[in-house]
């Protein structure tokens, strides 16, 4: 069975127990995890999800990123079936991210698009800001708009985040 945080009885009746409920109230979840917990559990009944492993859910417009430990164990095939059974059982559109370094997290919520660089600097006032550069031709491949992007990333990052879309010719310059 699918690894997610809270019991399989309290997902599926939406009544938390004590544990559950103290990780909303603790901030590490919110409900939008218990939400996409249920839709894992119904689709793991179609899907062999057995070594995947839930970590967390983030919601930009109606599209859901959905972190996930161990996807690659997925053969190709039934992964695009698992997005699919995914946004179906949710009733919103699904993107499943593997779980690792923020460059990769990133990486994968751009694709198809891609990512020119991704760099840290430090700024003035000792906070670091992360800076995503993406060609501009990549912008009608980016399936979230640039600014929600920045807000995404962001929010699972815990950093600044800027993305920046880099013109053909100043690449050239
Ligand atoms: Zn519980």
């Amino acid at each position: 069975m699918v690894k997610i945080p809270f019991c399989e009885f309290c997902v599926k009746t939406r009544v938390l127990c004590q544990k559950c409920q103290s990780l909303l109230d603790s901030g590490r979840y919110q409900w939008l995890d218990v939400e996409v917990s249920d839709a894992l559990l119904k689709v793991a009944r179609k899907i062999n999800l057995s070594e995947v492993e839930y970590v967390k859910s983030y919601e930009v417009d109606d599209l859901v990123i959905v972190l996930m430990r161990n996807t690659k164990r997925i053969p190709r095939g039934a992964f695009v079936q698992f997005e699919k059974e995914l946004s179906s059982a949710l009733g919103r559109s699904v993107k499943v991210v593997e779980y690792g370094s923020i460059n990769e997290v990133i990486a994968q919520i751009v694709s198809p698009a891609k990512l020119l660089t991704i760099s840290t600097s430090w700024l003035p006032d000792g906070t670091t800001e992360t800076v995503v550069k993406i060609p501009s031709r990549e912008l009608r491949r980016l399936p979230i708009r640039p600014e929600r992007l920045q807000a995404i990333i962001s929010q699972i990052s815990g950093a600044n985040v800027k993305v920046e879309l880099v013109k053909e010719r100043e690449l050239r310059a």
